[in-house]
């Protein structure tokens, strides 16, 4: 089955069939589940989400997008516009998919923290640790 791309400003209240939506200034795609369900699938576009890969024609998300949390449970790539569909997950696999996830956005984000602290936090803790003393010693 294929799609169509549609780049667009800000995501349309009623969304096509078949039509994946993105919106680079809101870093969001958005489609119709493929099963036909009709519900609507957000796939947010980040380091720790969804990558998009456009190619001039075509458009990819990665990884694959899987509506654990629609009854239909439907489980698919979207590769340059096409629908793949993908084996179902049993349970313990998308527990684990989904810890795995929460583990990798804690790194990501762990990451980025220690960076910023090492640059320009540890100033403002002295800072603070002054202020709390002279909160203390003024009394
Ligand atoms: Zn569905």
């Amino acid at each position: 089955m294929m799609m169509q791309h549609r780049f667009v400003e800000i995501i349309p209240d009623a969304v096509e069939d078949d039509v994946l939506y993105i919106s680079l200034k809101y870093c969001t795609a958005i489609h119709k589940c493929a099963c036909g369900c009709g519900n609507e699938v957000v796939t947010p576009i980040s380091p720790t989400d969804w990558k998009l890969i456009f190619d001039g024609k075509t458009v990819s998300l990665s990884p694959s997008i899987g509506n654990w949390s629609f009854n239909c449970q439907s489980h698919y790539w979207i590769k340059r516009n096409e629908i793949v569909y993908a084996r179902e997950w049993d349970k313990e696999e998308i527990q684990f998919g989904r810890t795995n996830d929460k583990k990798r956005k804690a790194k990501y984000y762990n990451k980025e923290n220690e960076s910023v602290s090492s640059v320009t936090k540890r100033p403002k803790k002295k800072k603070r640790w002054k202020k709390f003393l002279k909160s203390i010693f003024s009394f």
